[in-house]
């Protein structure tokens, strides 16, 4: 059941139980981030604005692509196309979108942040001006998945210390799982996580969840899925 839930001005997530989408409504046009769990996304969209509606993915992880069939174009990171087309043929058009490019949905403006690690071509949108992020999966209230193809726990460490570089310019980030409002906080929480786990200093306990042999690694708030270590 999608469920459109007011954020803040402008923006409303749209709830689909675990995961989340998000909806801009600016003046003129609208940006829907993410595909989420659900077909009937566009339909849904289309109930709430006749603007014009650009569709973004912050990543290509199934949970996030149900309802991209439904758009023409997708805006995404060219470090996640093959991913994407391999995870769901696509016959509409991929458009790139990189590092520090502007999205303008007035009265917001988005910024691209590259922040792989979650996946090669994870990217989180920066309003500067409005203080706040929509990070994807990459920092949330939820447990990040960090195993299996795509992962790079080096490279999410890397993101996560540029985040960590913005992190007094935000006031409020916004993920896809868990609690919609991130403090930021959550960002160095993640990085002394990740730390602890390369130099092999913190433990986890097996997630029932999956079977096979992934552990849930938890620092303060902050937690990953991330495969066991072998003995
Ligand atoms: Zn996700």
């Amino acid at each position: 059941m999608m469920e459109m839930k007011r954020v803040r001005d402008h923006l409303c997530s749209i709830e689909e139980g675990y995961v989340r989408c998000f909806f801009i409504e600016g003046e003129r046009a609208a940006l829907v981030i993410d595909g989420g769990v659900e077909a009937g996304l566009r339909e849904r969209v289309n109930q709430q604005t006749k603007k014009p509606v650009t569709f973004l993915l912050t990543h290509s992880d199934p949970d996030h692509m149900a309802a991209c069939d439904e758009f023409e174009k997708i805006l995404l990171h060219p470090s996640e196309m093959a991913r994407f087309m391999q995870k769901h043929p696509y016959s509409g058009e991929l458009i790139a979108v990189q590092e520090g490019d502007q999205l303008d949905f007035e009265p917001y403006h988005f910024e691209i942040v590259l922040i792989p690690g979650h996946t090669p071509g994870s990217i989180a949108l920066w309003e500067k001006s409005r203080r706040f992020l929509i990070s994807g999966d990459s920092v949330t209230n939820a447990t990040t998945f960090m195993f299996g193809e795509g992962r790079n726990l080096q490279a999410y460490l890397s993101s996560l210390r540029k985040l960590a570089a913005i992190a007094d310019q935000l006031d409020v980030i916004y993920g896809s799982h868990g609690p919609v409002e991130v403090s930021s906080a959550r960002i160095g929480e993640l990085i002394e996580l990740c730390e602890q786990v390369q130099r092999g200093q913190l433990q986890g306990v097996p997630a029932e969840r999956f079977a096979g042999n992934i552990q849930e690694i938890c620092w303060k708030s902050a937690a990953i899925y991330y495969p066991a270590l072998s003995k």
